[in-house]
């Protein structure tokens, strides 16, 4: 997946973290599964039976899986089994990023009861190890979270969301070639 990256980290653009995809659609409709998941748009539409992205009235395949419609069919509504996909996703990246901006501010505060315990001199005057506390704090929460845990984030949250994808899939398949009742068939 050679997406042309603009170095900007992962879960802004998307698609750069180096992950490989199987379902490079699913990425595509990351944002717009999350603007349904917020409510931003209208539950009900016309989504494509593939992947469920939206579709425009007049789309006869669709944008973001490629699937004809003709065979792929519509639904009128994603199903929720599908917006937890998303979601999961989602989850799982806040809360690396969360975690390593946590680390971030830990370490400042660590650093500040050095400086105040331990530092020499103008190190040790409170003013600076104050400064350091909320400076250094911003800072290391910036670089451990976003940058260092939000990339750890994005790669598991990618490869979670395709297992997630994977086995529903699965599930969507047994349940359309097994119709109830006939279930004894060779
Ligand atoms: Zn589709």
């Amino acid at each position: 997946m050679e997406r042309s990256g603009t170095g900007t980290h992962g879960a802004a653009l998307g698609g750069s973290g180096g992950v490989e995809e199987r379902y490079p659609y699913l990425e595509l409709l990351q944002p717009k599964m999350e603007e349904r998941l917020d409510r931003k748009v209208p539950p009900a539409g016309r989504f494509c039976g593939h992947c469920y992205g939206r579709l425009r009235p007049d789309d006869e395949s669709c944008p973001y899986c490629g699937a004809v419609l003709a065979e792929a069919g519509t639904v009128s509504e994603i199903p929720q089994e599908v917006l937890q996909i998303y979601l999961t996703k989602r989850r799982i990246e806040a809360r690396w990023v969360h975690g390593g901006a946590m680390f971030g501010l830990a370490i400042a505060s660590l650093l500040f009861l050095l400086l105040v315990i331990w530092g020499p001199g103008l190190l040790g005057h409170p003013g600076v190890a104050f400064a350091v506390l909320i400076g250094g704090g911003y800072l290391l929460a910036q670089l451990f979270g976003p940058l260092i845990a939000g990339q750890i984030g994005y790669q598991r949250a990618v490869r979670r969301r395709e297992e997630l994808w994977e086995e529903f899939l699965q599930r969507r398949a047994g349940a359309r070639t097994a119709p109830p009742g006939d279930s004894a068939s060779p």
